[in-house]
C-alpha cells in the first residue's frame, strides 16, 4: 500500500490542501491520502483555532470519499507533537510494506531544518514537494533537494492565513474552501477576531 501523509494546522483546511492531495493520489498512485491536524504546533501556540474545529472542518470536506482520512492523532496528544514522532507511530500502525509518503508544500520543506531530526525524516520517509506561488524551491539546500521528489504541479495560490484575513474583513471566501467549510466557518463564527500572537 501507498499511503500519503499531509501535516498542518488546516486554519482552515482549504481548496489547496485538497488539489494537491487530490492530484498526488494519481501522480503516485497512492491508495490513501491522510491529513493530520497539528494539535500545538511549536511556532503557533496561543494563535491557533481549537483542534476539534479544525477537524470538524476536514472530515466536512472530505465528505464521503474513502481514500482520504483525517486523523487525529496528533489533536489527542496533550503537548505539541513532531511530525518525527507522529510518523514513527504511524509506521507502526501500518504492514512493513507499506510506502509512506510525507507531503509538504514548499514553504514547508524550506523550513525543514527547523524540525526534530529532519535528517532521519528525509532518510526514513519518501517527501513529495509541492511548488507554492511566493515560495522558490531553487533556495533549498542542495543536499536536501536530493533527498526529495518535487511534484509536477503547482500549488493553488491559496493559504489558511489569507482566508482568516478575508473572513475577519466580511471578504467572501466561496471557491477557496469546500461549502461545508465555508458554512461551518460561518456557523461557528470563526476569525471573527484578530488572533494573539
Ligand atoms: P497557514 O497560512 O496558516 O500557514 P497554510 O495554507 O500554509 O496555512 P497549512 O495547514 O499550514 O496551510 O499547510 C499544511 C501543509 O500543506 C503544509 O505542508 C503546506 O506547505 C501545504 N500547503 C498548504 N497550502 C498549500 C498550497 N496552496 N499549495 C501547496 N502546498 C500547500
Ligand atoms: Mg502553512
Amino acid at each position: 500500500m501507498r499511503v500519503g501523509i499531509i501535516g498542518g494546522t488546516f486554519d482552515p483546511p482549504h481548496n489547496g490542501h485538497f488539489y494537491m492531495a487530490d492530484k498526488l493520489r494519481m501522480l503516485y498512485k497512492l491508495d490513501k491520502v491522510i491529513f493530520i491536524p497539528a494539535g500545538v504546533p511549536p511556532h503557533k501556540r496561543n494563535r491557533i483555532t481549537r483542534g476539534i474545529h479544525r477537524y470538524n472542518m476536514l472530515r466536512l470536506a472530505i465528505g464521503p470519499r474513502p481514500y482520504l482520512i483525517a486523523s487525529d492523532i496528533e489533536l489527542k496528544k496533550p503537548s505539541m507533537s513532531f511530525t518525527f514522532d507522529t510518523l514513527e507511530l504511524l509506521k507502526k500502525r501500518f504492514s512493513p510494506k507499506t510506502e509512506l509518503f510525507f507531503i509538504v508544500g514548499a514553504d514547508s520543506i524550506l523550513e525543514i531544518k527547523t524540525w526534530k531530526n529532519y535528517q532521519k525524516l528525509l532518510k526514513f520517509y519518501r517527501f513529495i514537494v509541492v511548488m507554492r506561488p511566493g515560495y522558490d524551491l531553487g533556495k533549498l539546500d542542495r543536499n536536501i533537494a536530493k533527498k526529495i521528489s518535487v511534484a509536477k504541479i503547482k500549488g493553488l495560490a491559496i493559504s489558511s492565513t489569507d482566508l482568516r484575513l478575508r473572513v475577519r474583513e466580511k471578504i467572501p471566501i466561496t471557491y477557496f474552501v469546500p461549502q461545508e467549510v465555508e458554512k461551518y466557518i460561518y456557523k461557528h463564527k470563526l476569525y471573527k477576531q484578530e488572533v494573539v500572537s
